[in-house]
Formats: structure tokens, sequence, C-alpha cells
């Protein structure tokens, strides 16, 4: 069973810890990055993107099939069983639906892996891509869910719900979240005591340990912890800049957030959907630098980087005065990288859903490599992966 442990809180500071804020009912990003943007009247073409995206909310197309989605199931399930030589195993399965494999533990981040991403099942952004397996059986157990807000992209109720129709997890599946997400799964049927809230900074070591210590018992439970400390993750949540919402009355009312996976080997991070700097609608790009940019992707670097592995969005990013507070664009998202000290990143948040804005679905990878020309970054150390595609990273010894 795992034992879950709340750590010591961090002291709280803006320049290197910046504490979550909350105005009356809403959660606010309390940074000037966030600062939103007017609309420039000189941007033409717009008015006929938008209308392009109400018609297109009504179907569901079928496009781009070029990326292949075919899952490496057998590497996803012997990782269940021989962790020996691998420190990491990582799987993109879609927008920022991953599953990441670490010390034993399976946990899937952002699961929206069914077909809308809306309140109403006849219209809305359409998942285009397959996910490469039929059934949750196929998979090992879910031991951990993990989510960074409640956008309908990433908290996807029909996915939750066949998690734990799969007897293996029904009991097993703890899901983390940030804080005031917890009465949304109790409204699906999820128990409480398998819900866990997060706020920015929080960090909860995980343990597996044997079913028959008696956790009530300090002295066992405390001798179980130390004699499995190679079964043990820090789970952390941290900031991003972005905001939440899954109808028209309930905006900023729960907490969003990205999360820092830790073994005694290595460390992944996880940025959940974010903004960098929020521009106006025309910025020439050597302008650009005058714009504040978000302070807690350092924050991050310098408190738990560096990251053997860590997930980065890319887009969607148009018109930037309504997307650039909340999404990063290629530029952004290298900007991200050098700063939350990653060694290596794959780009997220693209490329599955058709009309999640009015980009187009496959925008992100060429931006992205060009961005990284620009600072002289080698591509292998920022890439695109494909729907399906595994990424081992080794035990250094
Ligand atoms: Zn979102």
């Amino acid at each position: 069973m795992f034992y879950i442990k709340k750590l010591p809180e961090r002291e709280k500071n803006p320049e290197t810890c910046c504490a979550s804020v909350k105005k009356g009912k809403e959660y606010i990003n309390p940074w000037p990055s966030a600062t939103p943007r007017e609309a420039s009247k000189e941007v033409k073409g717009i008015e006929s993107l938008f209308m392009e995206y109400i018609k297109n909310a009504f179907r569901s197309k079928e496009k781009n099939q070029k990326l292949k989605v075919e899952l490496d199931l057998k590497a996803i399930n012997d990782y269940a069983e021989d962790d020996k030589n691998i420190a990491l195993q990582l799987t993109w399965l879609g927008h920022a639906a991953f599953l990441l494999q670490i010390n034993t533990f399976t946990i899937l981040f952002d699961p929206f892996l069914s077909i809308r991403a809306s309140p109403v099942s006849f219209a809305g952004p359409y998942r285009c891509r397959g996910r490469g397996f039929k059934s949750f059986s196929e998979l090992p157990p879910i031991d951990f869910v993990i989510i960074s807000h409640n956008h309908y992209d990433h908290l996807d109720k029909y996915t939750i719900k066949e998690i734990f129709a799969d007897e293996r997890n029904k009991k097993r599946t703890h899901i983390l979240c940030p804080l005031d997400l917890k009465k949304w799964f109790k409204g699906i049927g999820i128990p409480e005591d398998q819900v866990t809230e997060c706020d920015w900074w929080d960090e909860n070591e995980v343990t597996i340990i044997p079913e028959s210590v008696n956790v009530s018992d300090e002295t066992a439970l405390n001798e179980a912890l130390t004699s499995s400390s190679n079964r043990k993750i820090t789970i952390c949540t941290v900031p991003n800049q972005h905001f939440s919402g899954r109808s028209t009355n309930d905006r900023n009312q729960t907490l969003w957030a990205g999360w820092v996976i830790k073994s005694q080997d290595c460390s992944y991070y996880f940025a959940g959907d974010t903004g960098y700097r929020s521009l106006p609608d025309i910025c020439p790009e050597e302008e650009i630098d005058n714009y504040p940019y978000c302070p807690v992707f350092k924050q991050i670097g310098n408190i738990h980087g560096p990251f053997d592995i860590a997930s980065i969005p890319v887009g969607p990013v148009l018109p930037p005065h309504m997307m650039s507070s909340v999404h990063t664009t290629a530029r952004d998202a290298v900007d991200l990288h050098i700063d939350c000290k990653s060694k290596h990143s794959v780009a997220m948040h693209w490329g599955t859903i058709e009309n999640l804005g009015i980009d187009d679905i496959e925008s992100g990878p060429a931006e992205l490599r060009e961005a990284l020309d620009k600072k002289s970054i080698p591509h292998d150390e920022f890439h695109d992966v494909y729907i399906g595609q595994t990424i081992k990273i080794e035990k250094k010894n």
C-alpha cells in the first residue's frame, strides 16, 4: 500500500517561492506577466478565423492523420515488472496526457483520452488522434492520477471514470489535484480518501509499504518507511500561470499547478497548462523581452531543478492578446526550458485536439525548432514526440 507523508512547508517569498493568492472566491496569477492585453484593431482576418472556429465546433474533423499512434505496450508493461536499469520511462498519450513510470510507480498526468474536451458531447474541441490502447486493462495499474487544472482538455470525466472502472484501479488509484478540486471528484463518485488537494510548493513523499504494517503504530511505520526507501518518490506541486473553470460561474475558483516528481535516481517536471509572458497582438521580435516574464519557472529550477526530463506546452497561441497570458509560444517554451533548468524537454499541448484554438493542429514543432535555433540549443535537447512514443532514461550506474 502507499503511505503519503506531507513534508514540512517551505517558507514563502514572492521572489524565491511565491505563494498562491486567492482574492475573494478567485485564485489569481500574482505577476505582471499575466496582465491581460487589448485586442489590436490592426490585425486582419481574426474574425474569419473565429467564424471558422465556431463552424468547426460542431464537426468532428479527421485530418492530418500522419502522426502514428502506436503504444509500446510491451515496454510499458515490462517496466512494471522489472525496472532494474531504467530510472524513468515517459510515454506521451497526446495533448497533455503522459504516462510516467518511475521507481515502480505508474502515474498518469492530465488524462484527456476521450473524444470531446467540452461540457457537451455534440460540440467543442475534438480529439482527432487515437490513444494507442483500447482499455485500461492493457496498461499496468495506475497508482496516481495527477491533474494540473480543471479545463476539459486536462480533466476529463469520462477518462477518470474509465480508470476507476478497472477493478485493479478502483481502490488503488489516488488522485492529486490543485486546491478546491476535491469536490469535483467527490461529485463523480471518487472516494474522498483517494483524493489529495495540494497548494503550490506542497511536497508529498509517497512510499510503498507492506499491507501488514499498522500505520497507527509509529515505530512500525517508521521501520517500514526506512526499509522501503528504494520504493519512494516525492511529488511536488509547483506554480504556473493559467486559469480555471468548467462553466460560466466557476472561473478561477479552483487552483492550477505544475508538478515535479523525484526519485533517488532522477527527476521529472510537468509544466501543466501555462503562459510565460503576456503580449499584445502586434509585437516586433526585438520588443518581446521588454515585457515581463513569469518568474516562477526560475524559482522551480532553483528549488527542484535541474530536471532529467520535462514536459513543456507549446501553443495554441492565437490571437496573442487572448492566449499569450495563459499559453506558451515556442519562444516562451524555450525560455521556460532554460529557466526551469531542464536537461531534456518534450513538447506537449499540440497535435491532438482539433479546434482547441484557432491555430493549426500541427503548429508547434516547426516553430519550436526555429526558436531553438535562435538560442543555439540543439534540437535533441527539446523536441516533439509522436503520440504513443516512450522515452527511457537509464540509471546512471
Ligand atoms: Zn487550460
